[in-house]
Parts: C-alpha cells; structure tokens; sequence
C-alpha cells in the first residue's frame, strides 16, 4: 500500500506518463477577481467564464470565483451555462449568444438568463415568459458601438417604458466596448455617452459595460456590474502599462533527450535553422497540440523563448505537434537533464509575451491550451479560493 500510494505521488510529481503538464493557479485567479473588486469599490465584480473559462476549465474556475464571493457569471451558451450552473448553486448565469425559441425550457432547466440581443429575440423571450410564467429574467443587450450583437438604441427607446414595468422582463441592460484597452480611443468616449443615454431609459434596472479593460477606465464605465474575463486569467487590461494582475498558467514539457548537433547541421522539419556552432539541445515534451503556437519560435529577433533551470533558452527549429527542441549551449553544463521541466508559458514569459510573438492576442493562446496536456490545479485547498 505504502509503496503504491509512494509510487503514484511520484509519478504525479515527474509526471513521466503525460507530456506536457499545464499548471492553472486557482488562487491567482480568485486573488485577481478580489482585485478588481478592490478597484471597483462598491460596483459588483461578475466573472465571464465563457469558452470553458478561456482554455482554464469552466466548473474548477467557477466554483473558485464563487467560493470567492463571486455571484453572476457569463457564458457564451447553453451547454457552457449548465457546467457554470453545475459549479455554482446559486449564482445568476447570463447567456451572452441570447435566446432562441428552440432552446427556451433549458434556460428554466438550468435556470440561466439570455442576454437578449435583438428585437425578433425580446418577442419571442416575453412570449415564452408569459407562457410558462417564468420570472427567471434576462439581459438586455444595446447597441452603442460595437455593431456585433445588440438592439440598437432606437428601438431600446421604444421598449423602454414596457421593460421597466414588466418585472418577468429585462433585470440588466448591458453593451459591450469595442476598444476599451486603446487609451482615449474615441469610440470609447462615444459608446460611454452613447450607452448613458441607454440607462436613462431604464433608470430603474442595474447597468453593465465594463469588461476587464473597462474596469480600468474608472468611473464612468462602472456601472451596476462588471464583466471581466481577460484580467482573471492573468491577461494584461492595460497593455500600455505594466499588467497589474497575478500570473495564473504555466505550461511546462519535460526533457526526454539531449543531444548535440555540429556546426552546420539542421533541427526540425523544414530544416528551417541551422548550427551555427557546435550545439547542445534538449529535446522536450511540448508541441503546438499542446497550445503553444508555432508562428515566431526561431531565433529571430521577437521569438519567444523557453526556460530550462530558471534560464532561457531560444528554440532551435520548427515547433512538431508533440516535441520541441531548445538550444542549452550556453547552459552550464549539468543545468539540464533528462526528465528537467521545460517551462514555455509562466511568470518569466507570460500568455501576453508568447501572444505578441505569435502576431495574435493572448486570449487565442489561453483558450486554446489544455487541450491535450495535463491539465492540474493548484490553490484548490485554500479556503479564499
Ligand atoms: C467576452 C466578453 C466579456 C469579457 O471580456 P474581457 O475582455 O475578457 O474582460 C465581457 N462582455 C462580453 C459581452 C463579452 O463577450
């Protein structure tokens, strides 16, 4: 017994049976979401946890931010908000892709709220609440800028004087920005005004506008509640300044082999780099099936490193589905070895820096991890997470 149980934290810990290993911090996670609390003083702090939680896993970040006070989350749809409803009792779940006739009972099923995104889906909402007398509510969505999903401000005026009467009907009105994390981008200013004026059509019914950006742009994006996502998962809401938020994710492979090439000598498919000297390599566990993305991993200038013993190392060659190879030549000799982790996103290179080199935003690269790795949580015993 006492070998087996042995035997198993061991294999846990080397983790010689998966590859690579994604590492999701569910108390960094709570501590960023206590953050924006912080910063939005007495405004609500929701959590959009759409996209399985960006990449992160729906009900172990759900029930984490509930277990930390928070109490409405978003979702892209329905499936999404009966894993939120799963982690989370008693919590009010928006579903942002709105509402569709054919899907109605599973809103009172699961007891979410449609965000309700144009005029054709408002009538068919009443019709449904009056039919089956449900008062479980739902958002409103307007308009202000975004031109993605949402009544346009016309007809919200029309409506306006029904909503506020109809306690079945709207519980949120709510719009979406479109450049919150641009400084002084002049849409922000207009949708800012634009949806001041939608609120004073429903002065009676909470607001909502800011997503994680938002949160920083102060007061005037408020509102009643606000929607972040980005910020939780360790995402930078204020690109031009240092990111305020904890580090949450760190991918990690682990060595399988090492190797030297001769000057001269080429790595990887396409034999895209070449020695340049007599090499050292280490051969790791870690591919795009993992998540990290192949785009801008050479040497060149703006490539994104690993870390190998707390150093780092550029990647020599092409990126394969499963495996990477790293050049450890200016590593003291000994610093790597067999079964070493590598670490490819984590405190040293976070989600933003690998998105950056990638040419793409470090949302893509968060949802689209854990796929394949092993994905383990940690801060789960902490009583605040
Ligand atoms: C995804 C989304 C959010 C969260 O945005 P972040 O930039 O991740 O904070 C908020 N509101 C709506 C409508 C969204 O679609």
């Amino acid at each position: 017994m006492a070998f087996a149980k042995s035997l198993s934290k061991l294999a846990a810990n080397v983790n010689s049976e998966s590859g690579a290993t994604l590492t999701v911090d569910l108390a960094a996670i709570a501590a960023n979401w206590r953050e924006l609390v912080r910063r939005l003083r007495s405004v609500e702090c929701g959590a959009v946890v759409k996209a399985n939680a960006y990449g992160l896993g729906l009900e172990p970040v759900t029930g984490a931010l509930a277990r930390a006070g928070c109490r409405t989350f978003f979702v892209a749809d329905l499936a999404e908000a009966r894993r939120a409803r799963a982690a989370a009792r008693d919590a009010v779940i928006y579903v942002l892709n709105g509402f569709a006739a054919e899907s109605a009972t599973a809103f009172i099923e699961t007891g979410a709220r449609p965000v309700i995104n144009a005029a054709t889906e408002l009538a068919e909402w009443e019709a449904f609440a009056i039919k089956h007398d449900w008062r479980g509510g739902a958002a409103l969505q307007v308009d202000t800028g975004m031109n993605r999903l949402g009544i346009s401000g016309a007809d919200a005026a029309a409506i306006a004087s029904r909503a506020e009467s109809d306690n079945r009907g709207i519980a949120l009105v709510m719009s979406h920005l479109a450049c919150a994390e641009i400084p002084d981008h002049p849409l922000t200013t207009a949708q800012i005004r634009r949806f001041g004026e939608v609120r004073a059509l429903f002065p009676k019914i909470p607001a909502s506008l800011a997503n994680s950006a938002g949160i920083f742009l102060g007061d005037a994006a408020h509102c009643a509640l606000a929607r972040p996502g980005a910020a939780l998962y360790g995402l930078n809401p204020t690109p031009q300044r240092p990111n305020p938020m904890h580090n949450v994710v760190e991918l990690t492979g682990r060595i399988l082999q090492l190797r030297t090439v001769e000057r001269g000598d080429t790595v990887g498919y396409g034999a895209t780099w070449t020695a340049k000297r007599t090499t050292r390599l280490a051969v790791a566990a870690l591919g795009y099936a993992d998540g990290i993305p192949r785009a801008k991993t050479g040497d060149a200038a703006g490539a994104h490193k690993a870390y190998i013993a707390g150093q780092q190392c550029p990647f020599a060659g092409r990126i394969s589905m499963d495996l990477v190879c790293l050049d450890i030549t200016d590593l003291p000799e000994g610093a790597a070895r067999r079964g070493d982790p590598v670490t490819c996103i984590g405190a040293e290179i976070p989600v933003d820096a690998v998105a950056a080199s990638a040419g793409t935003i470090g949302y893509e690269i968060l949802t689209r991890l854990g796929s394949r790795c092993r994905v383990v949580y940690r801060g789960l015993r902490d009583g605040n997470a």
